[in-house]
């Protein structure tokens, strides 16, 4: 009888600890998969959030690591128009301020007189290297004065032209890669040459466009038709973070057609 007692005072017991809410003493524990289980019946308090997957990214163009100095002596490319010279006048080098986007030039201008030939709507640009065309604008549309006006209102504001604001400003463009992180950039076309399309192989020298004054903004620079060029290294370009002059000693460097 005694025994009886007993047994049934540890089932009334049981289960009124079980009514309580009262637990056993807490334990943590992790599962495989690192889920963090807790309490004694391991009831999952949170799933662990997954490791971050490393997103498949494109294999980058490899780029040079070389000095600026060396690069540009490697090159071997030649003038984009023929006749011309690097002009002296630094407002036309990479590293001149613009003052009408707030922004520093990053190419050279071949134009103003300042280049030893004169340049006019329709002169003949070559291509100062080898390579592969990658932007050809034969579809190009003028951005309107009212869309001009709201770009350059845009980098007043911000200090600053972005990215796609300065694409504009670049009018009719042809590109040409030319392996190893070095593309030419050919900007403020009239129109492109018949035949240059993105993909096309293009030779030194070879006529890809013909100068023009796409994306200037009209307040008297169209008066002077130029030709603006680049020379990207990666994502910079050739003279970046340079004072002007050592940016031009670099260009002359590199399109004195000698490596
Ligand atoms: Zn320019």
């Amino acid at each position: 009888m005694a025994k009886r007692n007993i047994f049934v005072w540890l089932v009334l017991l049981g289960a009124l600890f079980a009514m309580s809410g009262c637990s056993w003493p807490r334990i943590s524990n992790t599962n495989a998969a690192g889920n963090a289980f807790e309490g004694p019946f391991f009831t999952p308090i949170k799933t662990a959030t997954p490791a971050p997957t490393a997103v498949p990214t494109q294999t980058p163009t490899p780029v040079p690591t070389v000095p600026p100095q060396v690069l540009a002596s490697r090159l071997g490319f030649i003038m984009p128009v023929k006749g011309a010279h690097v002009p002296e006048w630094l407002d036309l080098v990479p590293g001149a301020k613009r003052g009408y986007r707030s922004g520093t030039h990053e190419g050279v201008d071949f134009g103003y007189n300042a280049v030893g030939v004169t340049v006019r709507v329709g002169t003949q640009v070559l291509a100062s290297g080898g390579g592969v065309v990658v932007r050809a604008d034969l579809n190009y549309r003028e951005p309107t004065s009212q869309e001009m006006d709201a770009i350059l209102a845009r980098s007043a504001r911000q200090g600053d032209t972005s990215a796609d604001d300065l694409d504009k400003l670049r009018g009719r463009q042809v590109w040409i890669d030319h392996g190893q992180g070095l593309v030419t950039r050919y900007a403020h076309l009239d129109r492109t040459a018949t035949g240059i399309t993105v993909g096309t192989q293009v030779s030194k020298g070879q006529l890809i466009a013909y100068v023009g004054n796409s994306g200037v903004p009209n307040d008297g620079a169209g008066d002077s038709p130029h030709l603006h060029f680049e020379i990207r290294i990666g994502d910079s370009y050739l003279g970046q973070g340079l004072t002007p002059a050592r940016a031009r000693d670099l260009y002359v460097q590199a399109l004195s057609g000698k490596k």
